[in-house]
């Protein structure tokens, strides 16, 4: 069961108190040009990205962001580090989040300034701690970043906030460290009720990257820690989003579009899987609906695993080349292997636009 925690609203996103865990990227074009940035945020949200946040390290970053924000399908969140000033102008442009760095942001009379800010605009903070970039008393004290330091700092930055009677709040704490990242979200869901936004940090390249974001990630959500969630991936962004997707598909948290059931095949095969359920899953990014297609390499584990989907396929021989089409978990007809892929897209999306 999910803990409760206190719902904020990034922009028309409900997050925490029981809201669909959201999913968010980040841009990594150069802000300034509203234009790729735009076209970015616009390719994050078709993906399914619920929330897009954007660097913002300069006032020509500033001006981007402006721009992009106005035009933007999804609600923006401004990253920011070092500079303060950054965060009041982030805010006053339209950010639907301020996410602030305790590490690094500063003295307190200027995080009152963005607090400010953001109260005008209703707009929430994000305090993101990173185990990277840690307050330097806190290295001191504890010798090298560990949980128990995240959590200090985020504490710290909490009272902060809230000194200054600022509650829209949510919060990070993220490590590249797959098991310290876990740790100190657990101790952290302990002891406040404000929204997390879990992930994995520099997780790294596409393959190990998503593993240790699927195990930090999907260990949290199945404890019910975590919110929002950003897969950090040394990738394209869009792909962050897929992986975010498939991990709450995975945990039956949420669904979109094809969830493919294909087997790894064997010597048994009649059809090449890996081929076919590769293309399918290509050509069919743009469908959102949840449809559930099994591609079976034979009748072995492919008839219980058809009789549980919308649209099913099993090999039949390699030799001659055929396979069977199940609708609804029935037999309807059978095919030649050279037609899988195209027979396999027509009838999802004919099965979407009647359903
Ligand atoms: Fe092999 Fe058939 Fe199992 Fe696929 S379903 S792995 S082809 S036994």
């Amino acid at each position: 069961m999910s803990k409760v925690t206190k719902q904020i609203f990034v922009g028309n996103v409900a997050v925490g108190g029981g809201a669909p865990i959201s999913i968010q990227s980040m841009t990594n074009t150069d802000t300034s040009n509203a234009e790729s940035t735009l076209a970015q945020v616009m390719e994050l949200a078709n993906t399914g990205a619920d929330i897009v946040r954007i660097s913002v390290p300069n006032e020509k970053a500033i001006r981007g962001f402006e721009t992009v924000v106005k035009k933007s399908p999804v609600p923006l969140v401004a990253d920011i580090h070092y500079d303060q000033g950054m965060g009041v102008l982030s805010a006053d442009a339209g950010a639907a989040c301020v996410r602030i760095n305790p590490g690094n942001i500063g003295s307190e009379a200027g995080i009152a300034k963005i607090v400010d800010a953001c109260k005008a605009n209703k707009c929430p903070i994000r305090i993101g701690i990173n185990a990277g970039s840690l307050e330097q008393d806190l290295l001191n004290k504890y010798g090298e970043p560990c949980a128990d330091a995240m959590v200090v700092s985020a504490i710290n930055q909490i009272k902060m906030l809230e000194n200054h009677n600022f509650y829209e709040i949510k919060l990070s704490l993220k490590s590249s460290n797959t098991l310290m990242t876990i740790e100190a979200y657990e101790k952290i869901a302990k002891l406040i009720e404000y929204p997390l936004h879990v992930g994995i940090t520099e997780a790294g390249t596409m393959r190990a990257g998503s593993v240790k974001n699927a195990i930090g990630i999907g260990h949290l959500l199945l404890q019910g820690i975590g919110d929002t969630i950003r897969v950090s991936l040394s990738e394209d962004p869009v792909e962050e989003v897929k992986v975010g997707w498939d991990i709450l598909k995975a945990l039956k948290l949420r669904s979109r579009g094809l969830d493919i059931i294909s087997c790894p095949t064997c010597a048994r095969r009649g059809i090449d899987i890996i081929a076919v359920a590769n293309e399918l899953e290509r050509r069919c990014t743009d469908i959102t609906k949840p449809i559930r297609v099994a591609v079976m390499g034979c009748i072995v584990n492919g008839k219980g695993e058809v009789a549980d989907s919308d649209i099913g396929l099993i090999g039949i021989d390699l030799n001659t080349g055929k396979s069977d089409i199940y609708i609804g978990g029935k037999k309807s007809h059978s095919i030649s292997n050279s037609n899988a892929v195209l027979e396999l897209e027509k009838m999802i999306r004919k099965h979407i636009d009647n359903s």
